[in-house]
């Protein structure tokens, strides 16, 4: 290449040093367990963890008893001499670091409240046996964790079975993830002792389990009998497996009804929920569920239950919730379309029903199952709803770790429900600009000296709505709007699920792909969303025409943040165009001459001109006639 003219200008531009936005990030070495393409490698292994747990209800005393054999099994090349294993009802042990700090609940900019703790409720799990080949095992606990010692080193390839028995009294708040309404209505979730992650990259996971982080499981098959009492009906993660002693012959014949049905079939009336709701049923009944693929399991029983079905692509659409549930009667509708949209527009869904619980839980996602409350706004009604069935997607497809990176999951998630809600309420005031609300809230959340990196620990964040579902939503949408353009960018996400379905991803794997399938470096987008919370201030100097062909506009990037600059430019004879510039414009430096032909005099240059990107100060984005 030969160069000319150019030393001049390059003796303008500000040094660049080693805080170029454009250096590489410091990622982990790929490795043949993950390659450095972004895609698991030809080693690549996780740990199986199965589980075939017998538990029963006693309603009277809300205690839950049961038993597990836990199949693990060690797919790592390292002998493991002990196991670590999550006991997370000890959230609301007396001791748990939950109590002992007493934080009060997390106040999310715009009203939402979360409040991790069991709203001083004492409970905690006892375990009564904990043992391996018929012989007990010494364990310790640690609050929400509890490290078990082999009998013997655990080889690689090798697998052992824990026969556990355990019990615990459930809570009426279960820290918004889990409780109960009296007696009438469980959401039972965090229920079973399991095994924390071992893996490649920090062998055992065992951050405790004290509030706003949630939960990095392993995968594996679950064989579940759940004995309660014959009236309650149970909505759960997986297949019943004896629906002729758990559903009468008419509900049988309206759920195969349901499997084509593109409206709801109600499963149960209101009249019949009601009716059942009213008697006490004698005895117990013993529900028989299985599943396969899953990284964890939950369920939720009442004797009131409505119950609707439908059927879409062989998934069975069910929602389940009480008599007087407001707005409910919409909700299996809502369903259908969220499991449609998000199967044909990412990953088609895995699993053979998609099923909701209206209760007490804020909103709450685990395999097949989510918890939702009843709302009376329909906009946020099918907000929630929604949004815990796109966690289906990530976190639980993809399987990231969510205690130590929210805006894998929440975020990645918060992405993809925009546009859910743009189709669902396509055509609408509200679908055609729910995603503005992503900029609004960059003014009001992006607090210099208060804002955090997104890479920040969720416990360790002020703002988590911001940090964990806001702001990594704005970024995605920023990197396909501005940067990649839709078609690369949805190539690139859809390809990233493909490789890492049913596994557990890391960040960097995350790069990679998105890097590779796009053919573009990313690493400087990457460090100014994720790794800092780098401002963007793009402005226009200055404007000068040149001879009678040519137009220089004066541009800066006056923030930490680069990005590409679209401008559009306003001619004196009143005609309009709008210009995209390449982000390489920044690699020498923060100000860059746009060197435009056009016969045409600019009257006006307007940056950012749909006013979509978060910049800070748009009194500099504009220059000339309006
Ligand atoms: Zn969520």
């Amino acid at each position: 290449m030969f160069v000319f003219l150019t030393i001049a200008s390059l003796a303008l531009q500000s040094p660049v040093a080693d805080t170029s936005p454009f250096r590489a990030l410091a990622l982990p070495s790929a490795s043949r367990v993950r390659s450095s393409s972004g895609a698991p490698g030809p080693d690549y292994w996780q740990q199986e963890a199965s589980y075939a747990i017998r538990a029963s209800l006693d309603t009277a005393s809300s205690l839950l008893t049961g038993t597990e054999t836990i199949h693990y099994v060690n797919h790592s090349p390292d002998a493991l001499e002990f196991v670590w294993v999550q006991i997370e009802q000890n959230i609301s042990a007396k001791n748990s670091v939950t109590y002992q700090l007493n934080q009060p609940p997390l106040h999310f900019a715009g009203g939402a409240v979360f409040d991790f703790t069991a709203k001083g409720f004492i409970g905690g799990i006892t375990i009564d046996r904990f043992a391996a080949a018929g012989q007990e095992l010494t364990r310790t606990e640690y609050g929400t964790m509890m490290r078990v010692e082999l009998p013997a080193p655990l080889a690689p390839g090798a697998a052992i079975d824990f026969d556990v028995a355990w019990r615990f009294p459930v809570p009426p708040y279960g820290g918004g993830r889990m409780g109960r309404v009296g007696n009438r209505l469980y959401e039972i979730a965090q229920w079973y002792p399991r095994l924390v992650v071992y893996d490649d990259v920090n062998g055992w996971n065992p951050l405790p389990y004290i509030g706003a982080g949630e939960f990095h499981l392993e995968y594996g098959t679950y064989d579940v009998t759940l004995t309660l009492p014959a009236g309650y009906l149970v909505a759960a993660t997986g297949t019943v497996q004896n629906p002729a002693e758990v559903w009468s012959p008419a509900l049988r014949q309206r759920l195969e009804q349901a499997k084509t049905a593109t409206d709801r079939v109600q499963v149960v009336t209101k009249a019949e929920a009601t009716a059942n709701g009213a008697h006490a049923t004698a005895g117990t009944k013993t529900w028989h569920l299985t599943a396969t693929n899953v990284r964890d399991f939950a369920w939720a029983a009442s004797p009131d239950f409505r119950w609707d079905a439908s059927g879409w692509n062989g998934v069975q659409i069910n929602t389940f919730y009480r008599p007087n549930a407001a707005p409910w009667e919409e909700a299996n509708r809502m369903a259908r379309f969220t499991i449609q949209h998000f199967s044909e527009t990412w990953r088609q869904y895995p699993w053979p029903h998609a099923t909701t619980v209206e209760g007490l839980i804020e909103g709450m996602e685990y395999p097949m199952l989510t918890f939702v409350p009843s709302i009376a706004k329909r906009e946020d009604q099918f907000w929630v709803l929604m949004h815990e069935f796109g966690h289906q997607w990530f976190p639980m497809i993809v399987g990231s770790d969510e205690r130590r990176y929210p805006w894998m999951d929440e975020g990645f998630n918060t992405f993809i429900d925009y546009g859910a809600a743009e189709g669902y309420f396509k055509g609408t005031a509200y679908g055609d600009t729910v995603r503005r609300e992503l900029l609004t809230a960059f003014q009001v959340s992006a607090i210099p000296g208060n804002e955090q990196p997104l890479i920040t620990k969720p416990v360790e964040q002020r703002d988590l709505l911001w940090g964990a579902y806001q702001k990594p939503a704005l970024m995605l949408t920023v990197l396909r709007d501005h940067v990649l353009g839709r078609e690369t960018f949805d190539r690139a996400l859809r390809e990233y699920i493909r490789r890492w379905e049913f596994k557990h991803p890391q960040p960097a794997d995350f790069f990679r792909t998105m890097a590779n399938v796009s053919g573009r470096d990313l690493d400087w987008f990457w460090r100014g969303w994720i790794y800092t919370t780098a401002r963007l201030d793009q402005a226009v100097d200055s404007v000068r025409a040149v001879g009678g062909d040519s137009t220089y506009v004066y541009l800066s990037n006056r923030g930490q943040m680069v990005l590409p600059v679209r401008l559009e430019l306003r001619y004196a004879d009143g005609s309009r165009e709008t210009r995209q510039l390449p982000v390489e414009m920044w690699n020498l430096g923060d100000r860059f001459t746009a060197r435009l032909a056009t016969p045409k005099p600019v009257a006006g240059v307007l940056v950012d001109p749909m006013g979509s990107l978060p910049d800070v100060n748009r009194a500099n984005n504009r220059w000339g006639r309006r």
